[in-house]
């Protein structure tokens, strides 16, 4: 969080923000007008806060930094997804993913510089973990993601018409590199920012964490956080999802639909996500739709589940299911009355699977034991 010695001012949950404000002997209310400056108009550098004195703005610059990080790549997808990767101060880069549909756009952020897990259809998995990203740099993929699509009210140039896609960020999702859960605190502070309404103001319903389904944090999240959640199911039996995800082993299924139950027990108005990316013979089968809705009944759970066309990339052991297998899968489900989407497949021409964009990014002699795996 330091830059040159300097905090980060966009480290700060607002009570903090506040009063490392009045702590330079300003009213706060000045603290609320710098909050606005930066999370409501987007500006960058204290000289452009125009109602604060000019030796206050001094005082500020001292202190404090307001930087952000620099975007390292920018790709843009036939279909409007837009893919870019964000480099912090000590050249680590992380992706995030601005997906605009018709009536809203969704953001998807990364929470750590690789992951320790290493599902096996996560091109994130591959790489190792460098560090968890601190609560800014959460915030600055949201800051920064604005700026590039001119996303602050006082810039914006065009509401779009009900015929364009969206070009605003209305939903921010934790589904980028990283499992959240690791770095809970970060990721706390980091929502508290988003929500607040002087702010970002991004309604907690607008906020889904993705988890692999770390239970203790499941459970502490079902009393702290109130966003929604999602967890990367893809497995319906203790077999199958250990072989996709090891992360199964320490929390197997029992145990993670039991932290479900209590979920939905704490949350009762929230449907969980369970997200289930389709493999090809591997976890599309009739049988294993039915496992699932055996789960579900049995541990009484509010789901929905995201059906996932899988991206394949090079050096990964799995391929897609076709298209009439996931509507097979899906037709079950339906039957037993779930709720289960076919998530539609974006930006597959701009590095889409999540962590491919930041591979290409990593030196040679890294990639090549990424591709010969
Ligand atoms: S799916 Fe999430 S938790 Fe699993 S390896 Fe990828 S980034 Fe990590």
């Amino acid at each position: 969080m330091f830059t040159k010695n300097k905090n980060n001012l966009t480290h700060f949950d607002k009570k903090t923000f506040v009063n490392e404000i009045v702590s330079l002997n300003e009213k706060p209310f000045r603290a609320n007008q710098i909050w606005s400056w930066i999370y409501h108009h987007g500006i960058k550098n204290f000289h452009d806060m125009t109602n604060i004195s000019k030796q206050s703005r001094e005082i500020l610059e001292k202190k404090f930094s307001l930087d952000r990080p620099e975007i390292s790549k920018d790709l843009i997808s036939f279909d409007g997804t837009r893919k870019f990767l964000i480099k912090f101060s000590d050249n680590q880069e992380v992706e995030a993913v601005f997906i605009p549909e018709k009536n809203r756009g969704t953001l998807c952020i990364s929470s750590q510089i690789g992951c320790t897990l290493s599902c096996k259809f996560c091109h994130t998995g591959t790489q190792t973990l460098v560090r968890n990203l601190e609560s800014h740099e959460i915030v600055s993929q949201i800051l920064v993601a604005k700026d590039l699509i001119n996303d602050w009210p006082t810039t914006k140039l065009s509401i779009p018409n009900s015929s364009e896609q969206f070009n605003s960020i209305t939903h921010i999702v934790f589904m980028g590199m990283g499992e959240p859960f690791f770095n809970y605190d970060n990721v706390d502070r980091a929502i508290k920012i988003l929500n607040d309404p002087d702010g970002l103001n991004f309604s907690l319903r607008k906020i889904t964490i993705s988890t692999s389904g770390l239970v203790p944090e499941i459970l502490r999240c079902s009393k702290e956080l109130k966003t929604n959640l999602a967890i990367s199911l893809h497995g319906t039996n203790d077999e199958l999802r250990t072989n996709i995800m090891a992360i199964n082993k320490k929390y197997p299924l029992h145990e993670l639909f039991s932290a479900c139950k209590i979920y939905n027990r704490e949350n009762p108005h929230q449907k969980i996500t369970f997200e289930y990316v389709m493999l090809r013979n591997v976890n599309d089968q009739e049988k294993n739709a039915l496992e699932l809705i055996n789960s579900i009944n049995k541990y009484n759970l509010n789901v929905k589940i995201n059906l996932i066309p899988f991206n394949p990339w090079q050096g990964c052991d799995y391929f897609s299911s076709d298209e009439t297998v996931i509507k097979r899968f899906q037709d079950i489900l339906k039957k037993y009355d779930l709720i289960a989407p076919i998530r539609k497949t974006r930006g597959q021409d701009v590095l889409a699977a999540c962590g491919q964009l930041k591979s290409m990014s990593l030196p040679k002699s890294y990639k090549n034991r990424l591709t010969n795996k």
